[in-house]
């Protein structure tokens, strides 16, 4: 005689997949509605994605003017997003950069200015 006795008991309801994303000037892992989307536009050239839902291929920053600084020199935006962006798309992104707060723990990396 065999029996098989199987129980499955799925709890979908209890916990939720949350999207994680890599923020493209950190490299830190986190939540997907905690970083902010910039989005490729189809035309070429990059916007800030305010509800996150935009259509194209996106990349993340930390809303943290330490991480927008830092991708908008070294081009991280640009280059995870495989596109150029204008002046005036820059200017926007400086814009952005500026509005937003700056963790008081960063540590700037090694500047020596003369
Ligand atoms: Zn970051």
């Amino acid at each position: 005689m065999m029996k098989k006795n199987r129980k499955a008991i799925r709890n979908r309801m209890s916990r939720r997949h949350v999207p994680q994303r890599t923020c493209v000037a950190c490299r830190h892992v986190r939540p997907a509605r905690e970083l902010v989307r910039i989005v490729r536009l189809s035309g070429g050239g990059v916007e800030v994605d305010e509800t996150g839902k935009k259509p194209g291929r996106g990349a993340y920053l930390c809303p943290d003017a330490a991480c927008w600084e830092l991708a908008l020199t070294k081009q991280s935006l640009e280059h995870a997003l495989k596109t150029e962006t204008t002046v005036e798309e820059k200017e926007a992104l400086w814009r952005q950069c500026r509005s937003l707060p700056r963790s008081p723990s960063a540590n700037p990396v090694g500047s020596t200015g003369g």
